[in-house]
């Protein structure tokens, strides 16, 4: 177990890494950049087809602004400030469009199944759908 240890503790330091408020955002921002990738893997292991679940923009998100925080205020490196300076904008939009699909999806009035906004049939339980019906639940 010796060598665990100098794993953890390495030259009198966690991981051997001089952490500081800033490390800690950076690492944070790495970790959740990183877990985006499980969480699309397990959405197209699940579905049996390539998805991309909205999630996966939000850990896009979420992580690219903390590595890109790390940048400006930490590494003050313009190549990895470059990296991150404009990721944001296809993560917002990506998120953006999702929400604009779910609200478009037509609710069966019969079963409460979504459906597609071009369907003229339920397909949960072949009830008729219609776009007018689609809001006008109690
Ligand atoms: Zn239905």
């Amino acid at each position: 177990m010796d060598w665990l240890t100098s794993l953890i503790w390495h030259n009198g330091k966690l991981l051997g890494i001089q952490w500081s408020v800033w490390k800690v955002v950076g690492w944070i921002g790495n970790a959740v950049f990183f877990s985006r990738f499980f969480v699309q893997w397990y959405a197209t292991e699940k579905l049996k087809r390539v998805v991309v679940p909205t999630a996966f923009w939000w850990l896009s998100l979420t992580g690219s602004l903390l590595l890109l925080s790390y940048a400006l205020f930490y590494q003050k490196d313009s190549v990895f400030i470059f990296a991150y300076a404009f990721t944001w904008i296809p993560y917002i939009r990506n998120l953006i469009i999702h929400r604009r699909h779910a609200q478009a999806q037509l609710d069966c009035a019969d079963c409460g199944k979504l459906s597609p906004p071009q369907s003229n049939f339920c397909s949960g339980c072949g009830a008729r759908l219609s776009p007018a019906a689609e809001k006008a639940g109690p």
